[in-house]
């Protein structure tokens, strides 16, 4: 089957497809306070509820005035209902529908722990199958640190989270709230970017590769050791696909919520620092790792006699994982010079070109998740496992910059591949570093995904899904691969797509439901 022929099903089956008439995402946004959603008091600014009635709705931009019905949200698996918004339809045409869930308690984010992180993943977790995506509000003091908690906390994520915030509340006159949110909206709602990402100033960042720059400046983000992954400009929005981080295992999405962010700590090397105040640190009640932050490409004192790497390799020995990060902005620790490899001998990591935040974030995940030994937390600490460090050994790959029609005859010749069931043909096309190509679609929507989901082959469905293949983007009629799979009859493709954490979108539920009828059990087992 060909991928004109695939197209022609999904329509003939479905006169009248659900989202045709009035395409929209929906998003839920959590806020957790901070100063997007202050307001003036005699006491100086402070967290405010009511965000969507106070903030948004009265905004044209926010709000379309069409009234939606309400929708549901589960917390702590209570579900009630919430008032809804929708945006305006965008230049992609599709309107973006919304609803706030406030945090209990707003926070000023200096004051957020590792259980503010539990929460917000949760949420994300309970209404993961409800919505497309999720916008966390949250205040920029502490944001690169909940980014970099979130990005491994939530595991095999395959839809986009994007947090942002502002410098000035966006119930001020002069604010950077209004495009921070509106931005992070229309990118979640549009490109299928299954990143824990950070949105601000018009730029999207990998949110475990962000930093906190000005406690000032509209610009108070930069990734330093790593490109934006979509910018906005007054023209489009640019998303650069090949430097987006697609999960690559056969697993469903789930969140890891057991950290302490009190067994790891974070010590900024300084000319002249005593071994002794390392060795307090080091001996800390309960400390099972630290983050050493160095000079230039990882170097640091010896002291005299060695007597700083000792007080290193002392806790090493004593089980404590340490990791070596660079004071600098850009760069990474590399065993250049003399002191970085004494350092490396004592049994430090080098962190690479991750951030302290990533770096810190990373360690009390690891440390935390059931089964781990201090030697696999070592040996994961330099490999990447959500994009947050660029492995030595990778070689750099860049794209031309005009791939357009190159791009287009690959993914051609990529969806007959597939429709041909030609496993050898769509595996050497991918290995020629074409995997990016693997969440794009054609004409009519559909991505190779939806292709092998009713293809004649499961081996290459299966192969897409490892390549980090999305299992969530709609195709024109607004059909997932795994409705297009149920549809077919297919129940070796169900299954494996269920097994990636597929699921049918709230608005195939009612098709899904008049067409099972026939195949009962494979509509069941599809989640209808
Ligand atoms: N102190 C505030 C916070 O981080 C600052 C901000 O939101 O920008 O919550």
């Amino acid at each position: 089957m060909d991928s004109t022929n695939t197209t022609e099903i999904s329509i003939k089956v479905d006169q009248v497809p659900d989202n045709v008439a009035a395409p929209e995402s929906r998003i839920l946004v959590v806020m957790t306070g901070g100063t997007i959603c202050m307001r003036r008091s005699p006491d100086g600014f402070v967290p405010a509820r009511g965000f969507l009635e106070s903030s948004l709705a009265p905004r044209p931009s926010f709000n379309d005035g069409s009234k939606p019905d309400d929708l549901q949200i589960i917390v702590d698996g209570v579900e009630t209902s919430y008032h809804s918004l929708r945006t305006p339809i965008s230049t992609y045409e599709k309107h973006v529908r919304y609803v706030v869930y406030e945090f209990a308690e707003l926070l000023d984010s200096s004051s957020i722990n590792a259980n503010g992180w539990a929460q917000i993943a949760e949420v994300v977790y309970q209404n993961y199958r409800a919505f497309d995506a999720f916008v966390v509000l949250h205040g920029t003091d502490s944001l690169a640190y909940t980014c970099s908690a979130l990005s491994f906390m939530l595991q095999n994520l395959g839809k986009p989270v994007i947090l942002t915030g502002s410098q000035a509340p966006m119930l001020e006159l002069q604010n950077d709230a209004t495009d921070n949110l509106l931005g992070s909206l229309i990118i979640a709602g549009h490109f299928m970017i299954p990143e824990v990402c950070l949105f601000f100033n018009h730029k999207l960042y990998r949110g475990n590769r962000a930093t906190k720059i000005s406690a000032s400046e509209f610009a108070a983000f930069a990734s330093p050791n790593f490109p934006p992954l979509a910018t906005i400009s007054s023209l489009k929005i640019h998303v650069s696909w090949e430097l987006i981080y697609r999960p690559t295992h056969i697993k469903a999405f789930n969140i890891q919520t057991n950290r302490a962010t009190s067994d790891v700590a974070c010590l900024r090397i300084f000319p002249g620092i005593k071994p002794e105040m390392i060795d307090a640190v080091l001996k800390l009640d309960g400390l099972k790792g630290l983050v050493l932050e160095t000079f230039g490409s990882g170097n640091a004192p010896g002291g005299a006699d060695g007597a700083l790497v000792k007080v290193l390799a002392d806790a090493v020995k004593r089980g404590i994982v340490i990791v070596n990060i660079t004071q600098c902005l850009t760069g990474t620790v590399t065993p250049l010079y003399e002191p970085a490899m004494h350092l490396k001998r004592a049994g430090v990591i080098p962190g690479a070109d991750m951030t302290s935040e990533a770096a810190l974030a990373k360690m009390s995940y690891l440390l935390a998740l059931p089964g781990m030994t201090t030697e696999k937390v070592i040996n994961q600490m330099s490999v990447s496992l959500r994009g947050e460090l660029t492995e030595q050994t990778a070689t750099a790959f860049a794209h031309p910059r005009d791939v357009l029609p190159t791009h287009l005859a690959n993914l051609t010749q990529l969806g007959y591949s597939i429709s041909k069931g030609d496993h050898e043909e769509v595996e050497r096309l991918l290995k020629s570093d074409l995997s990016w190509l693997l969440n794009e679609s054609d004409y009519s929507g559909n991505t190779p995904l939806h292709i092998a989901a009713t293809g004649p082959n499961v081996d290459i469905l299966r192969l897409l899904l490892q390549q980090g293949a999305s299992v969530h983007i709609r195709n024109k009629s607004g059909r997932t691969p795994l409705f297009l799979a149920a549809n077919a009859g297919l129940t070796e493709h169900v299954t494996l797509l269920k097994q990636s954490g597929a699921h049918l979108h709230s608005g195939e539920m009612a098709t899904a439901k008049s067409h099972a009828r026939k195949h009962l059990d494979l509509w069941r087992a599809a989640g209808a």
